[in-house]
């Protein structure tokens, strides 16, 4: 998991699908993250900000009574204690620090259930920086009280009333506003996708997730790395963080989609987005909507390493339904006193089922990247409840 090549591609995938006043906002950029990410000065920001703000490092817990229960031990990565309750929180102040070193004032963000529009505007805040956050008018609707937060952390929210009106459309609504205002703006993307250099920029501000892994777990298993590390997949950045940790060693690394939202798996190849990478497309190339009971694995493409990843086999890629997701929502709640976010349960709800089926050996070391607090989803997993989804 190293630089893209000097197209922005790995392998076969990614690139810089844009039109042409993109370029040149994009090639600054590239010239820019190059020039301050190997600026100890930077970093050192970047640093200081997320252990003094964000609460970084983030534990690693070992979980004993799913343990005992599965015949496995298995571990944490611990990114729902970090601020705003996600690993998001780790991309966005780097965009936001980059942002102000590049001399722009301002920010936009898309965001799809607002999960990363209120991260963009908690860094904003933090940095002095103004933030507009793009957003489906649709999922403006659905999802009132991040509008609210957004709000109260001085951010505007735009909604979108383009296309089917979600998550999609709002990439290509702030893409579009970017180009219109880029000399003071910076377009501060929320996953390991679209156009280069942005799958390389938020996986470098991600690998923060997977160093401390890497090294918490070393000294847990008294100098050993864990056989299976797992992260759920919807852009693909809390993964690719965890991964880049990993990569070089033996551990099987497995990546969970929705199975609603399972561009990995159920996907072809094809362009969205700026980007060249598995997307759920019909014949005639239309994207298609994702849909899972987590709002954050909605996305109906995926970040473009994660397709060359898939394609060199050094990631496996498995599906979770929504059923299994919300039995082991119910399970880490009961027995661990963690309310996992809908997405990170994907990958508790295949290390569940592969545990059980004998797929991982009994005794095996698990660690899964907790990617996000269950607190967003409670009132939508108690509604379901209410009507009467079993859970
Ligand atoms: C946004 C989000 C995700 C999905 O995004 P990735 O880029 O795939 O990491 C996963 N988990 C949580 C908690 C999120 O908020």
């Amino acid at each position: 998991m190293d630089e893209p090549d000097s197209t922005g591609r790995f392998g076969t995938f990614g690139g810089r699908f844009v039109p042409e006043p993109l370029m040149q906002a994009l090639m600054d950029l590239e010239v820019n993250f190059r020039k301050f990410w190997s600026d100890p000065e930077f970093k050192g920001e970047y640093y200081d900000i997320l252990k003094n703000f964000g609460g970084r490092p983030t534990p690693v817990t070992f979980l004993k009574n799913m343990s005992n229960d599965l015949g496995v031990n298995l571990y944490l990565k611990r990114e729902d204690l970090a601020h705003t309750g996600s690993h998001k929180i780790n991309n966005v102040i780097g965009q936001a620090l980059l942002a102000k070193r590049m001399g722009k004032s301002n920010l936009i963000a898309e965001t799809g259930a607002g999960q990363h529009g209120v991260a963009t505007a908690t860094a904003a805040a933090l940095l002095g920086l103004k933030a507009t956050v793009y957003m489906g008018a649709v999922d403006v609707k659905r999802q009132g009280l991040n509008v609210f937060r957004m709000e109260l952390l001085g951010a505007k929210v735009v909604p979108v009333e383009s296309g089917s009106k979600t998550l999609k459309d709002a990439v290509n609504e702030a893409m579009r506003a970017w180009v219109k205002e880029v000399d003071d703006t910076h377009y501060c993307l929320g996953s390991v996708m679209g156009p280069h250099p942005y799958p390389w920029i938020v996986r470098e501000f991600q690998r923060i997730l997977g160093s401390e892994a890497r090294s918490q777990i070393y000294e847990i298993l008294g100098g050993k790395y864990p056989n299976y590390v797992v992260a759920c997949v919807g852009g693909g950045s809390n993964a690719a963080g965890t991964f880049s940790g990993f990569v070089d060693t033996d551990a099987e690394l497995v990546g969970v989609e929705a199975s609603g939202g399972a561009a990995l798996t159920y996907g072809t190849v094809g362009v969205v987005h700026g980007m060249k990478s598995y997307i759920l497309q019909d014949e005639v190339g239309q994207i298609l909507e994702a849909s899972s009971i987590s709002a954050g694995l909605d996305y109906p493409g995926v970040g473009p390493e994660h397709s060359f990843l898939k394609e060199n086999k050094r990631v496996r890629y498995e599906t979770a339904t929504d059923s299994e997701v919300l039995s082991a929502f119910k399970i880490l709640s009961s027995s661990e006193g963690i309310i996992p976010a809908l997405e990170s349960a994907h990958g508790l709800a295949w290390i569940i089922k592969a545990s059980r089926t004998g797929e991982i050996s009994q005794g095996s070391n698990v660690l899964l990247t907790l990617s996000g607090r269950g607190d967003k989803d409670v009132a939508e997993v108690k509604e379901m409840v209410d009507r009467g989804t079993v859970i």
